[in-house]
Parts: structure tokens; C-alpha cells; sequence
């Protein structure tokens, strides 16, 4: 199969006195994302989406949250795994869409910067990057950050078309030879001395 989809869903509790990152931007608010990393909901549901594109499982079985060694871990770590997992199944990212649910703060203002962060953390065009976000309306949900994340990816070249040029190559090598031997039959010149094609006229 050429192409692939995945995708991811994660959720935090704010929580006063943290630092806010979203989409690997520190934001200016006076609350964090609660977590056992740096709470990046949005690089948490990236990276499962990754994972699940390749049936390589969730950023749980990979990261523990009780490991100490993830304690307030940069998320762009777990994202960095996750697109080493899909580049050795064979696959590379189209795009990219996002959707992020919570009261505040306002991502509109900070969206564009926010994609370009996004698409710079995944070694894509920001152009393949999709950032959008909504209140949780009727969800009882004001003091919680939600991400939904969705992936394409596409088949990394066959390491086929480069053995079909190596033949190329080499028989366009075994016509040289033949030609050689025939001039040289010809003019008496010995078979392995060095020759040029471009000298046959
Ligand atoms: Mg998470």
C-alpha cells in the first residue's frame, strides 16, 4: 500500500503555576497543561497519529508516564521518535491537519506561528500543516485542552527503481566491452587498452 492514514486524541488539565506549551510554542497564560512531560496536547496527539500510521503503537508504550527520565520531557522527543518510526516502516508525511478544543487562550491569533513551529518540528512545509482550534461548547470541558490530530503519509521510493538503474548501467557496461572487442578486432588495437566510443567514426 502506498499511502497510509493516522490518527491521534489527547487531552490535559490546565493547571496553575506551569509553563503552556501547545504545538512546541511556550505560551504567555497564566495557567499550564498538567502532565508528566511538558503537557504538549497537541504534540501528543501528532505523535499517535504518527504511530498509528504505521501500526506502531501509542506514545504510551513508547514512554511510560511513570518513567522519571520523561519527567517534564520536550514532547518535540516523543514527535522525534515517532517520525523515526514511520521513516524505517518506509513512509514519509503528506500532511498534516489538527484540531484543538479549549476555552482559552485564543489560538487564532497564534495560529500561523503555531503551524509554522508545527511544520518545522516535523520537517515539512508549513503549507501541509492544518491548525485549528474551538471552544468546547456544551462539553463541560472549560478547564481542560483537547487535541485531534490526522495524518497522511506516502510510500518512500522503491529502493527498487534504484537496482532497475544499476542494470541500466551495467548492461550499457557489457555494450561498451562488446564494442571495444569489435574495434579492436578491426583495427588491431589490443582489447583492453582504453578507448573512447566517441572515437568510433
Ligand atoms: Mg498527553
Amino acid at each position: 500500500m502506498d499511502i497510509r492514514i493516522g490518527y491521534g486524541w489527547d487531552s490535559h488539565a490546565f493547571k496553575a503555576g506551569v509553563p503552556l506549551k501547545i504545538g512546541g510554542l511556550s505560551i504567555d497564560h497564566p495557567e499550564g497543561l498538567a502532565g508528566h512531560s511538558d503537557g504538549d496536547v497537541l504534540l501528543h496527539a501528532i505523535t499517535d497519529a504518527l504511530l498509528g500510521a504505521v501500526s506502531a503503537g501509542d506514545i504510551g508504550s513508547f514512554f511510560p508516564p511513570g518513567d522519571p527520565r520523561w519527567k517534564d520531557a520536550n514532547s518535540a522527543i516523543f514527535l522525534n521518535l515517532a517520525i523515526e518510526e514511520i521513516e524505517s516502516a518506509g513512509y514519509r508525511i503528506v500532511n498534516v491537519d489538527t484540531t484543538l478544543v479549549l476555552n482559552a487562550p485564543k489560538i487564532g491569533p497564534i495560529s500561523n506561528e503555531m503551524r509554522e513551529r508545527v511544520a518545522e518540528l516535523l520537517g515539512i512545509a508549513p503549507a501541509n500543516v492544518g491548525i485549528k482550534a474551538k471552544t468546547p461548547e456544551g462539553l463541560d470541558a472549560n478547564h481542560v485542552a483537547q487535541a485531534h490530530a490526522v495524518v497522511l503519509l506516502e510510500r518512500i521510493e522503491e529502493p527498487g527503481d534504484l537496482q532497475t538503474m544499476t542494470a541500466v548501467m551495467e548492461s550499457q557496461r557489457q555494450l561498451e566491452d562488446v564494442v571495444r572487442d569489435l574495434v579492436s578486432q578491426v583495427h588491431g588495437v589490443p582489447a583492453k587498452a582504453p578507448f573512447d566510443t566517441e572515437d568510433i567514426t
